[in-house]
């Protein structure tokens, strides 16, 4: 058993609310199959243990425990690293709606298989794709949006879209909101907080204006460009 298997899974409500929903989120792991600039390496690598299904299956139950002691339903959302990378993913989904656990939602980099997400649509209540442009292909993944919102269309199933802006990539962002904007998919722009390298400066190095809003200062520290300089998106919402 590996160390991270031996390890209990914490479960945390972080929305600890008094109302009728207990909302769970659950990281599944380091494993990524993307290796982002502005992602920390203690979220993600390429060889994180997976948790055992044994491990799994525990946590279902506690999770499907607690909200029948607390007579709420449950919103559960599985984060990572990459949760589909997990061997046992498919199996996960399915035995968390079996428990009773109301609400399935995860988020995923949306680098996976057709078939995969196409599998996994029976059991989930909403799909967030984040997408990074770094090792994206963009045709690729409006593509496989294309595919998904059809065949959720009719069911209770949602998909949203959260681009991640990097700089230099205005135009590939305008291009993605309208095509997802036609499909009808929800789509929040997502600004980038880069890494910082040991020697000073960005991990990747700041374009300077290549939002397609001139910059006449640097960058504020903690981000590539203003919240506000996300605006000029804003006639394609
Ligand atoms: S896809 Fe997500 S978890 Fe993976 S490296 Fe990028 S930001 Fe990190």
């Amino acid at each position: 058993m590996t160390s991270l298997n031996a390890r209990p899974v914490a479960v945390e409500d972080f929305h600890a609310r008094k109302d009728a929903v207990l909302r769970v989120e659950w990281n599944l792991g380091r494993r990524c199959n993307f290796d982002c600039s502005y992602c920390s390496p203690d979220t993600h690598d390429k060889v994180s243990p997976h948790l055992s299904w044994e491990l799994i299956e525990r946590t279902l139950d506690r999770l499907a425990f607690l909200a029948r002691r607390e007579g709420k339903r449950m919103r559960l959302s599985l984060t990572g690293g990459e949760p589909y990378l997990h061997p046992d993913f498919q199996r996960l989904i399915a035995a968390a709606k079996q428990k009773g656990i109301e609400r399935v939602h995860v988020t995923t980099n949306g680098s996976l298989l057709e078939k995969a997400y196409l599998a996994s649509l029976a059991h989930l209540d909403q799909i967030t794709f984040s997408y990074h442009f770094e090792f994206g292909d963009v045709e690729r993944f409006l593509n496989l949006l294309r595919t998904l919102q059809n065949a959720v269309t009719g069911t209770d199933t949602t998909l949203a879209v959260h681009l991640m802006v990097l700089p230099g990539k205005a135009d590939e962002v305008a291009h993605m909101m309208r095509v997802l904007k036609d499909l009808g998919v929800n789509l929040v722009l997502r600004r980038i907080r880069p890494q910082f390298s040991s020697q000073g400066g960005y991990v990747k190095p700041f374009e300077s204006g290549r939002l397609g809003v001139p910059r006449a200062t640097t960058p504020p520290m903690g981000s590539y460009y203003a919240a506000s300089d996300l605006a000029v998106f804003a006639e394609l919402t």
